[in-house]
């Protein structure tokens, strides 16, 4: 296989008798073309959906071109995260600096979208001419009385992880500004779930119906003013581990919030989510009205699952995500549809990750960190995938080597989290596998040529005879 020879340690095999090393959590290797995004949509991907709160990128416009617009996070409430603003720095700024550019975009923004706090990222070039982000942001916080945000993101500054780093740091410093508040019994925070299509409300119904009060959502349609009393929660629970574990870490050191790790997707980790809190709080109650709950999604998901799986046992996939805590839920969430993972790896999985991966993924699994799609095409073509899940960036590859594709990433409009989201995540995983188009682009690599042709020869004549009768 041709992996280039810096990253070989980065690609390992499961099974008992396959020696596992695994190298990750370093910068990518240059020329490797990673599919890793930079410091700053590492960070954005975190704050943004804050709902209530300005973001303004500071940089180019080429850094803003890639919108939350176009995500899948929804808002019960206010919409300002929905614009997406930039200074638009020129050569103008980037000579004599961009620090007035970036007040005045500032003060302009906060008179007229009245924000509960601002956001600003650093993007490269500021890295690179140095303007005092800091110092902005302090002059239009004291001016404008609210909380204005920095939040060093610079691209180049190590990897996508870094920016869940500095933006974990962000929040920390809303977390504890409000210390009146008086919360409920059995009080958490979620973190790390972004609610994409609407997942957080399914979830957070499951919390409401144990009877476990929901205090800040961090960030999914999240608002300032529950982040600044996130400190008064018993428990923090922390979805996406990777993106949001920095946050519950120094929660947890200034105000002694513990915290758990769980994950939304599939029906095993989905079911322990619920009762690990129960457990938690050491309350029978929360347990018995768990456990109801969870029969009766299951009573009423399983049979329709089953009815999928009988089409889809043996099929395989391949799966490359941002965060190795989802690719572990689903290699367990395809295992209950009958779909063996060939393939399975992250943009920023750690070293404890990938040794779950290892136990839990059959004999011969490829695990593999910080690939390329280089890389990802030749172990779809080497297992015989049938299926690809990833991300907006693995979209093309899995159409260009002719295979269903399943998008798991912020884009998505549908649900994939909770029971709901499991039956959503059946149906979406069995509609692309079984799609009778396959048969045209995968049916061997010999004849698919021929039959492309064929195709293409018909369309032609179809659009021919079209023109005609028109
Ligand atoms: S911050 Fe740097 S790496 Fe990230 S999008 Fe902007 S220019 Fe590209």
């Amino acid at each position: 296989m041709d992996i280039i020879n810096e990253r070989k340690l980065q690609v390992a095999t499961a099974g008992a008798n396959a020696p596992f090393k695994m190298e990750c959590g370093k910068k990518s290797t240059a020329g490797s073309v990673s599919q890793r995004a930079c410091v700053f949509c590492g960070s954005r991907v975190v704050l943004y959906p804050i709902t209530d709160a300005l973001h303004l990128i500071h940089g180019p416009v080429g850094c803003a071109a890639y919108t939350w617009d176009i995500r899948g996070s929804l808002s019960s409430g206010r919409e300002i995260y929905r614009l997406s603003f930039t200074t638009d720095l020129h050569e103008n700024e980037v000579v004599f600096g961009g620090e007035k550019k970036l007040y005045s975009a500032l003060v302009e923004l906060i008179d007229k979208h009245k924000p509960k706090a601002a956001f600003v990222y650093s993007t490269c070039i500021v890295g690179v001419i140095g303007d005092d982000v800091e110092a902005v942001c302090r002059k239009v916080s004291a001016e404008k009385g609210i909380d204005v945000l920095p939040v060093q993101s610079e691209g180049f500054n190590g990897t996508k992880k870094d920016g869940y780093k500095v933006a974990c740091e962000a929040i920390a410093k809303l977390v504890g500004t409000d210390n009146n508040a008086v919360l409920p019994q059995y009080s958490v925070n979620i973190l790390g779930d972004f609610n994409l299509a609407g997942e957080l409300w399914m979830l957070t119904e499951y919390y409401k119906q144990m009877g476990v009060h929901i205090n800040a959502t961090i960030t999914g349609d999240g608002r300032v003013d529950d982040i600044r009393k996130a400190h008064k929660a018993d428990l923090n629970i922390v979805q996406c581990s990777g993106a949001m574990i920095h946050l519950a870490k120094i929660m947890k050191e200034k105000y002694g919030i513990p915290f758990m790790k769980v994950s939304y997707f599939g029906i095993e980790d989905m079911s322990d989510a619920l009762y690990e809190v129960a457990r938690f709080f050491k309350s029978a109650e929360l347990m018995a009205k768990a456990q109801t709950l969870v029969k009766a999604e299951l009573g009423r998901l399983l049979p329709a699952l089953a009815e999928y799986k009988k089409d889809l046992e043996g099929k395989k996939a391949c799966i490359y995500v941002g965060g190795a805590f989802k690719a572990i839920s689903l290699v367990k969430a395809l295992r209950l549809l009958g779909v063996k993972t060939a393939v399975v790896g992250s943009q920023t999985g750690n070293s404890d990750d990938y040794e779950l991966l290892k136990e839990l993924c059959d004999e011969g699994t490829i695990i593999v960190d910080d690939s390329n799609p280089n890389e990802l095409s030749q172990f779809v073509k080497q297992t015989g995938s049938d299926i690809f899940i990833g991300g907006v960036k693995e979209r093309p590859i899995a159409y260009k080597m002719g295979l269903g594709f399943c998008d798991h990433n912020h884009e998505r409009k549908e649900a994939l989290a909770g029971y709901e989201g499991m039956l959503n995540f059946a149906k979406e995983i069995y509609a692309t596998a079984m799609s009778p188009v396959w048969q045209f682009t995968r049916k061997g690599h010999n004849n698919s040529i021929e039959t492309q042709d064929i195709a293409s020869h018909s369309r032609t004549q179809d659009i021919a005879s079209h023109i005609k009768d028109a």
